[in-house]
């Protein structure tokens, strides 16, 4: 049977927020009968947009990453709820708000913290993939619909289809460690959940200090090449895509043939090196 997967490309997320305004509006005092009870005004983000800076001025950058409740297939929150939770077999997870009423203890089951409790109501909510307009033929969420970046992708796709999709364009879950098997899926993720090393090369010629286009740049670790690359025309190199708090590594800088300069670094987080002088 075919079931709902959500895309959602990282390097396309821009913090617009359109999303998540998209999700209060749909359910901000809405109430869909045996689906959800409206979304009280204040305090609850059903699809909330994480944030990463990454790397110091000059060499920075961000990422945003859009997170909702996961539509699990090992879901937690399945396993402690008992009827109060369901999975339907398109995949869609609904807690129920009449059998969840003052279930409260849901909230610590989901390992993600998606699961809001609306003090008023006295219930625990989630996103529901906004699964009311699905049975109504809707193809796309109202999340999606209303991204302008096209960053949020919702799928209906047999499973074995979407485990090929997520192998060819390299997807993957929030904290698959957990062995949940969420739903959502993340294209550049490593914008997120990596750390790079960078730098910028300059050299003195007659007391005139100037960067270095075209330096070769080696990264090592325990003594083998890992990655190469070469300056830009602002003498700037990054290496990306490396684990956080993964130790210790070495910079070896090349300019006309000659290893110049090396430098170790260790990650921690992102790093900018800063002017390399060589
Ligand atoms: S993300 Fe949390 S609330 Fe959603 S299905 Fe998974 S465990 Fe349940
Ligand atoms: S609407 Fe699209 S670009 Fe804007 S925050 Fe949401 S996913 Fe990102």
């Amino acid at each position: 049977m075919k079931k709902w997967n959500m895309i959602i490309d990282v390097a396309e997320c821009t913090n617009c927020n359109l999303c998540t305004l998209a999700a209060m509006d749909e359910y901000v005092g809405n109430e869909f009968p045996g689906y959800s009870a409206p979304m009280p005004r204040h305090g609850h983000k059903w699809i909330d947009i994480l944030q990463k800076e990454r790397g110091q001025a000059p060499i920075v950058d961000i990422a945003y990453v859009p997170t909702m409740c996961n539509h699990c297939d090992n879901a937690p929150c399945i396993a402690k709820g008992a009827d109060a939770v369901r999975k339907r077999d398109d995949g869609i997870v609904l807690i129920d708000p009449v059998k969840a009423k003052g279930r409260k203890d849901l909230v610590e089951a989901c390992p993600y913290g998606h699961i809001w409790w609306n003090e008023e109501l006295r219930i625990p909510q989630i996103w529901t993939f906004d699964v009311h307009l699905i049975d109504q033929g809707w193809r796309q969420t109202r999340g999606q619909q209303s991204c302008p970046t096209g960053a949020m992708r919702s799928i209906c796709v047999e499973d074995d289809a979407m485990e090929k999709i997520a192998i060819e364009q390299k997807l993957e879950t929030l904290k698959p460690e957990l062995g949940t098997k969420p739903r959502i899926y993340y294209k550049n993720l490593w914008r997120y959940s990596t750390c790079f090393i960078g730098g910028s090369v300059s050299e003195e010629t007659n007391g005139v200090v100037d960067c270095v286009n075209g330096a070769g740049v080696r990264l090592l670790k325990n003594g083998a090449t890992i990655a190469e690359t070469a300056t830009d025309n602002y003498g700037d190199f990054k290496f990306d895509g490396l684990g956080e708090n993964s130790g210790e590594y070495l910079i070896e800088i090349a300019a006309s043939g000659r290893v110049s300069k090396a430098v170790a670094a260790t990650l921690g987080v992102s790093v900018n090196l800063g002017e390399i002088r060589i």
